[in-house]
C-alpha cells in the first residue's frame, strides 16, 4: 500500500523545518508554560488533546514534580552589562533552576557555571529536574573573558505546585491494536534532539489522519522520562493494546539512519524497520536495545515489554553538538527531515500491509498465463521479478507466513511482494487468512 503516492518530499521537508524554526525559541522544560505553548502550537496542525497531571501525583516509583516557569535570568557585571542573558538564549540557565537574586564574586559564582572547554564557542544544555539547585551555562570563551569582581545574579523563576502537561492524539483504525509514536517535547532551544522528533510526529499524525488505517495510532508528545512514566501509569491497561511503536528523535541531522531495536529485538516493528532500511539503498545501522536513551526505556521496562524501538539518524550522545547550543537550526536540514519522514511512512505502510494469505490453488502452480498474470505490470522493475514475486507469494501462502516473512525469504522489497499478493487476490488465487 502507498499512504501518500504523491508525496512532495521537498515541500514537506521545508514545512517541517519551518515548524522547527517556529518552536525553536520557546523555553521548554518537563513542566510549565514552555511545553504548554509548544503543544498549543501543534494544535494548529492536529487536534491534539492537552492533559494536565497535578504536581505530587504518584506515578509508579516517581512523583510528578512541581511546575517550573521562568521569566528572566542573567549575570550582570559591575557596570550593569548582562554578560550572560537568558533573553539571548534559554540554554543559558540550567533548566529547573530555583530562583536566585544575589550579589556574589566570580569565585562564589564559579561552581554554578557550566561550559564546554573542548568547544569554547558552544553553550551546554544542563538540567536539574530532581535536585533543587541553580546554575548558568555559557560559552567557555565568555567565562574566560569574565573579570574578577562582583556580579549581580538573577534567576526570575518559580518552582511551585502546578501540573505536568502532555499532548495526546488518538486516531482510531479498523482494529483496536495500536501503533504508538512517542516523542519527548521538553528540550528548550535544541533542534535535532527534540524539535525534529516533535515535527516528524506532528506531520505523520496529520498525514495519517487523511488515510484509511488498519491499526489505531496514538501520538504522544511528552516530557522525557517522567512523561512516559506518567502516561504508562495512567494508562496501564490501554498500553497493552500497543503492538508496535517508535520513539522519534534525532531525525534531522545528516547522519545515517540508525535503528535501536525493541527489548525483544525480533518484534514485527524491528523486522519492519530493518527491512525498510535494507531496501533504502542508503547506509544504515541497527543497534540492539540498551536501557539507556529515551522513552523506549519505559515502554520496554519488563512490566510492559512493549515492541517499541527508536528510529533516529545520529543517536543521542554520538554527535558533538548533542545537548549544546550547536544543535541548532544549521544542524538540521529539510532534506534529512523529509528523508526520515519517508522512512517512517514506509515502516507504517509495511506494518499496515503485512498479513498472511492462503493459496486457493495449492496443488501445483496455477497457470498464470491464462489469467493474464504474465502481462507486464508497471512500476515494479522488470516483469520477471514481479512474476518471481507472485511465485514466492503463491508458494509461501500456507497461512504460516506473512508477506514480510516472504519478502525476507525472497530477498525482495516488501512493496513488490505486497503488489504481487494484491494481483493474485484480484484473480482469486489468494485470500487473506481469516477472511
Ligand atoms: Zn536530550
Amino acid at each position: 500500500m502507498k499512504i501518500t503516492p504523491d508525496l512532495d518530499a521537498e515541500k514537506l521537508g521545508q514545512e517541517m523545518y519551518d515548524l522547527i524554526v517556529q518552536l525553536y525559541p520557546i523555553c521548554r522544560s518537563i513542566t510549565g508554560e514552555g511545553i504548554r505553548q509548544t503543544l498549543r502550537a501543534l494544535q494548529d496542525i492536529i487536534p491534539l488533546e492537552i492533559h494536565e497531571v497535578p504536581s505530587g501525583t504518584q506515578v509508579f516509583d516517581w512523583t510528578v514534580p512541581q511546575e517550573w516557569n521562568i521569566r528572566d535570568a542573567y549575570i550582570q557585571n559591575a557596570s550593569g552589562k548582562r554578560v550572560v542573558d537568558f533573553r539571548q538564549s534559554n540554554l543559558h540557565v540550567v533548566n529547573y533552576s530555583v530562583p536566585v537574586k544575589a550579589r556574589m564574586t566570580l569565585e562564589e559564582l564559579r561552581p554554578h557555571l557550566y561550559t564546554l572547554p573542548d568547544h569554547p564557542d558552544w553553550v551546554p544544555y544542563r538540567t536539574t529536574y530532581y535536585h533543587e539547585d541553580w546554575g548558568f551555562c555559557l560559552s567557555h570563551n565568555t567565562l574566560t573573558g569574565l573579570e574578577e569582581g562582583e556580579y549581580e545574579v538573577c534567576i526570575d523563576a518559580t518552582l511551585a505546585p502546578g501540573s505536568l502537561s502532555y499532548g495526546e492524539f488518538y486516531l482510531p483504525g479498523e482494529i483496536q491494536d495500536e501503533f504508538l509514536i512517542s516523542c519527548h517535547a521538553c528540550h528548550p532551544s535544541l533542534c535535532n534532539d527534540n524539535l525534529s522528533g516533535i515535527t516528524l510526529a506532528a506531520m505523520l499524525a496529520k498525514t495519517l489522519q487523511g488515510v484509511e488505517r488498519r491499526y489505531s495510532y496514538r501520538f504522544l508528545f511528552i516530557p522525557g522520562t517522567i512523561g512516559s512514566i506518567t502516561w504508562l501509569s495512567l494508562n496501564k491497561e490501554q498500553a497493552r493494546r500497543i503492538q508496535h511503536g517508535l520513539v522519534v528523535t534525532c531525525v534531522g541531522d545528516p547522519g545515517n539512519s540508525t535503528y535501536k531495536q525493541s527489548r525483544d529485538g525480533n518484534a514485527e516493528i524491528d523486522r519492519a524497520v530493518a527491512h525498510v532500511l535494507k531496501h533504502s539503498s542508503q547506509a544504515y545501522e541497527i543497534r540492539e536495545f540498551i536501557p539507556y536513551g529515551y522513552d523506549e526505556r519505559q515502554y520496554c521496562s519488563p512490566g510492559f515489554n512493549l515492541a517499541v524501538g527508536s528510529l533516529m539518524r545520529t543517536p543521542n550522545n554520538q554527535y558533538p553538538q548533542y545537548h549544546t547550543s550547536a544543535d541548532n537550526l544549521e544542524l538540521v536540514r529539510p532534506e534529512y527531515l523529509a528523508d526520515s519522514f519517508e522512512k517512517y511512512l514506509k515502516v507504517i505502510e509495511l506494518i499496515e500491509g503485512n498479513r498472511s494469505y492462503i493459496n486457493l490453488n495449492p496443488y501445483c502452480e496455477p497457470q498464470l498465463g491464462k489469467r493474464g498474470l504474465y502481462q507486464p505490470i508497471g512500476g515494479y522493475g522488470d516483469n520477471k521479478s514481479f512474476q518471481l514475486a507472485m511465485l514466492w507469494v503463491l508458494n509461501q501462502s500456507d497461512g504460516k507466513h506473512s508477506l514480510l516473512d516472504i519478502a525476507e525469504r525472497a530477498g525482495m522489497a516488501f512493496d513488490m511482494i505486497y503488489a504481487a499478493a494484491a494481483r493474485l487476490e484480484e484473480t482469486q488465487l489468494l485470500k487473506e487468512q481469516g477472511s
